[in-house]
């Protein structure tokens, strides 16, 4: 069995909440992902009454979290997830302050009685050049009692949009969602389409019928409702908050002066015939700022490609004849429904498949289900998604410096934009297309697995290779 093909058995996401979860950035693989980790090593500790005797904790990163888990903020999320954390409900604004206190003094708050010495170059290793054997996002915790002895030894691996899996995980047949029984169970875009054709269903209702065993219809629309609240928030953040993005690099946020434009030239009736390239490029450079800056954004499915579908949902409500808020449940439950195929077939690991598996995705989902909100057969939301994988096929993760900011924030304008392109082709041509989404989706992943590893979120390659920049590494 492939490191893939286990990933897929053993964690299965069900749920257009796990797709799309209420987090913080700069990225959902090595903050998110790390956060939960750590949180969930505590609290192991905590069921096994271990906690109380714990006075040393020591963490190695390997892989691509030791090469680029500086710049995307994993050790700090190691730190915030060690102290109880979690990415949906810690204040993004506190976590500076944390971080200085947690440094300053030199102590990491365990619990309420509880505290340890913690000192960054002892207690918090990054292995750079070493690589666990599962999957390149490792983490492994190791506590130690006052004598010494080592209690508990834990590796967990962070696989892509903010999901980890323990190392027990791996070769126990069906731990993960092991009680979870969907009444439509689908791998691949050929079963989800046989569940639609037979029970005469669209793939929001299937998505919908498959999410009504964990909760009411009454509190999934709400749930998704609230989803598309936070990204709305996210992007009015991102277009209000001026100044240099957190890293060193430099980077000015683009997206307040775009808007300040965008605005006035409304404003004054302007008639500009790209006035909507603009606005969806406006509203996935906001919500990739704030996630650049450590903001509160929704990953989706990643947090490098959280512009994406945000910034096609913006479109769908300002641009179309007659959004609705139907409209908007049917859109990110299609997306969702989009995300698993590609999470079943492929990954969307930056880590596995350079940023096909992030951005292109995220194009592919976003132009799927714009497609299905606007009224699209399953063909259309097919083809558009087919199409909106098959122009980010090879496409490289190359972040500079590790910093989830250049190429990433610019790339989700164009994965947007071609989002909506793809939808309008696939609609045009009533959804005829010679390439099927499970072809893409299994051509993504075997260039995924053939691409080499500098591109792969190592900063070892592209753009982080060959632009030259005067930053502490870590
Ligand atoms: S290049 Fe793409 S995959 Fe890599 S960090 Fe940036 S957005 Fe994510």
């Amino acid at each position: 069995m492939s490191v893939l093909e286990a990933t897929k058995r053993k964690v299965v996401p069900v749920s257009v909440f796990e797709l799309f979860s209420i987090g913080l950035g700069p990225s959902s693989s090595h903050t998110v992902g790390p956060m939960r980790a750590a949180k969930s090593f505590i609290h192991s500790l905590q069921k096994k009454r271990l906690l109380p005797l714990i006075r040393e904790v020591i963490v190695e990163l390997y892989g691509s979290l030791a090469m680029t888990g500086k710049g995307h903020g994993t050790d700090t999320a190691i730190l915030l997830g060690l102290e109880g954390e979690s990415p949906e409900s810690v204040d993004p604004a506190s976590v500076a302050s944390r971080i200085a206190s947690i440094t300053e003094n030199g102590q990491l708050r365990l619990g309420e009685d509880l505290s340890i010495p913690f000192d960054p170059d002892q207690h918090m290793l990054f292995r750079r050049g070493d690589r666990l054997t599962y999957h390149s996002n490792a983490m492994r915790f190791k506590a130690f009692d006052a004598r010494g002895e080592c209690v508990a030894n834990d590796v967990f691996y962070s696989v892509g949009g903010g999901f980890i899996v323990h190392q027990d995980q791996i070769f126990s047949e069906g731990v993960a969602n092991s009680d979870v029984h969907v009444p439509y169970p689908f791998q691949t875009c050929k079963e989800l389409q046989e569940h639609c054709l037979d029970a005469g269903k669209t793939i929001a209702q299937i998505m919908m019928e498959n999410e009504k065993i964990r909760r009411s219809e009454a509190e999934i629309k709400s749930g998704i409702l609230r989803i598309w609240t936070v990204m709305q928030e996210s992007a009015q953040r991102g277009c209000q908050n001026e100044g240099i993005l957190p890293g060193g690099l430099q980077v000015k946020r683009r997206a307040p002066s775009l808007y300040r434009k965008l605005v006035q030239d409304e404003r004054e009736e302007q008639e500009d015939p790209h006035r909507v390239l603009d606005w969806v490029s406006l509203w996935a450079l906001a919500v990739n700022e704030e996630n650049a800056a450590g903001g509160r954004i929704v990953t989706a499915p990643t947090n490098g490609a959280a512009g994406v579908i945000p910034a096609v949902l913006h479109y769908y409500q300002k641009f179309t004849p007659s959004p609705t808020q139907e409209g908007v449940i049917t859109f990110l439950l299609t997306a969702a429904a989009i995300g698993i195929l590609y999470k079943e077939g492929a990954s969307i690991s930056a880590a596995e498949m350079g940023c096909q598996g992030e951005v292109g995705v995220a194009c592919s989902m976003a132009a799927g289900a714009l497609t299905a909100a606007l009224g699209g057969t399953f063909a259309e939301i097919e083809s558009a998604a087919e199409i909106g994988m098959e122009h980010h096929l090879g496409l490289t993760c190359d972040p500079i410096a590790g910093l989830v900011q250049i190429p990433c924030i610019m790339r989700n304008t164009k994965g947007a934009l071609h989002a909506i392109n793809a939808s309008r082709r696939a609609r045009d041509e009533k959804g005829e297309n010679r390439v099927r989404l499970d072809e893409v989706i299994l051509t993504m992943r075997k260039t995924g697995e053939d691409m080499h590893s500098k591109y792969k979120e190592t900063s070892e390659g592209g753009l982080a290779l060959h632009v030259p920049v005067n930053l502490p590494q870590c």
